[in-house]
């Protein structure tokens, strides 16, 4: 079995796992699984759309690009994710699924690379159809704030209520802003 077959069979329990918030999980379930309706899919059906990203402007929508090859999607993740992993650092989906479900790691950083990721492709999905709908664009930057805000509002749940292992997580997440 390949790394990346494996991944697929094995990342049920790091999207489902303690702590997740379900909006997230469940999206990023939709992503794995390659549910959600992205440009290239729509295509399929219905010939004539305008597959272009409405993040960048600049390629095709896929879920690939928009997770996080995309250089709109990039300027957010980077920052957000190099502190974490570090030397295993990617802005690319089939190895980020590879690492969610193969790589051992330390407990909080696991847990802070799990929640960013969903909390991340969330954001930048809700934000794809907001600009889909005509909306205004909502700049990088205040969309790193949104994402931010979300991981801020789970540490003190986190904290509050005492999660094994998980509670000196505010540190060790300050610790890797860059
Ligand atoms: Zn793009």
């Amino acid at each position: 079995m390949t790394r990346v077959s494996a991944a697929q069979c094995d990342w049920g329990g790091s999207i489902w796992f303690s702590q997740a918030t379900p909006k997230f999980a469940f999206m990023a379930w939709l992503a794995i699984r390659g549910r959600l309706a992205t440009m290239d899919r729509v295509a399929v059906w219905s010939q004539g759309v305008d597959t272009t990203c409405v993040l960048c402007k600049r390629a095709s929508e896929t879920r690939n690009h928009l997770f996080f090859e995309c250089s709109f999607s990039t300027q957010i993740w980077e920052p957000l994710m190099k502190g974490i992993l570090r030397n295993s650092y990617s802005g690319k989906w089939e190895e980020l699924v590879s690492l969610l479900a193969t790589s051992p790691m330390e407990k909080k950083k696991q847990f802070w690379f799990r929640y960013t990721l969903q909390a991340t492709a969330y954001m930048l999905w809700r934000e794809r159809n907001r600009r889909r709908h005509g909306e205004q664009p909502m700049l990088a930057t205040v969309l790193t704030k949104h994402i931010e805000k979300a991981i801020r509002n789970k540490l003190s749940l986190v904290q509050s209520k005492g999660i094994g292992g998980l509670e000196v997580s505010l540190q060790y997440w300050l610790g890797t802003k860059m």
